[in-house]
């Protein structure tokens, strides 16, 4: 597959506590596969709780921005990015606004990996989908998702319905909560990740799913791609995959990040 002109914006480093390998074999990896560029988005400090296996701690992070700056400015033949993913949390955006200020970021990703408490993606957690009304769930998390989308601090959304992770989807139509989320992603300008990492989770299937892609192509929401590598042999995973859905639901172009502005380029013939 022609992966010159693709881009890798999600990878991980062992800094957030469960992913595995030197960021230089990461940016290996895209080099081999032949990637234009990569950018690292390892997990800001959760602020609302301590958990060293899900993010790095506060003081770990400017030693981050310095390792990612540092490869950025050494590596040739394909271009390194500095992003960060950061979780979105009612209550702690503004704290997290004013550490984000202090650096430099090509690109911050908002996800949503926590319900009113809950980490829904965790599997030492999804004991809590048992009993649950699917569709209030789901309305919940898209809810949130479009909250996340009009902080103004996030320039990519994640995993864009990564509350299917685990199958647990509601019966029937969910389009009517997509519709609602997606007017609301479209007017703050934010592009959507199309993240490969869902075909090797339990729901087998790209984040987002293909009506949900087919509503942001409507809206002419930017996409962006990413493999969600926690490792570096996950650098770049499935995108034949991704660039089939994308032209499949017609996207042409896909966007690439400096310094915060999004440019869109085309998507490799
Ligand atoms: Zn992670
Ligand atoms: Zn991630």
């Amino acid at each position: 597959m022609e992966t010159s002109g693709l881009v890798d914006y999600h990878l991980h480093t062992p800094r957030c506590g469960h992913a595995v390998g030197d960021p230089e074999e990461y940016v290996d990896r895209a080099l081999r596969l032949g990637l234009s560029e990569v950018g690292f988005s390892d997990h800001f400090p959760l602020l609302h709780l301590r958990d060293p296996t899900l993010s790095m701690s506060l003081e770990e992070l400017p030693h981050y921005v310095e390792e990612v700056n540092r490869l950025a400015g050494s590596v040739s033949g394909v271009r390194v990015r500095l992003g960060i993913e950061v979780d979105y949390i009612p209550g702690y955006m503004k704290r997290t606004a004013e550490i984000l200020s202090a650096y430099a970021f090509d690109y911050v990703m908002g996800s949503v990996h926590f319900l009113d408490g809950w980490g829904f993606d965790d599997s030492r957690y999804v004991e809590g989908y048992r009993g649950r009304d699917l569709y209030a769930l789901w309305a919940r998390y898209f809810q949130v998702l479009g909250d996340a989308a009009e902080s103004g601090l996030f320039d990519v959304l994640a995993h864009p319905d990564l509350i299917k992770k685990f199958g647990y989807r509601p019966p029937g139509d969910v389009t009517p909560l997509y519709e609602p989320c997606l007017d609301r992603v479209a007017a703050a300008g934010l592009a959507v990740e199309v993240s490969t990492a869902g075909l090797s989770k339990p729901v087998g299937e790209i984040y987002p799913g293909e009506e949900f892609l087919r509503l942001c192509r409507r809206r002419e929401i930017p996409v962006t791609l990413g493999s969600d590598a926690h490792s570096p042999e996950e650098v770049g995973r499935f995108y034949g995959a991704a660039v089939e859905l994308l032209r499949r639901v017609g996207y042409t172009e896909i966007a690439f990040f400096e310094r915060r502005r999004m440019r869109l380029a085309p998507l490799p013939a």
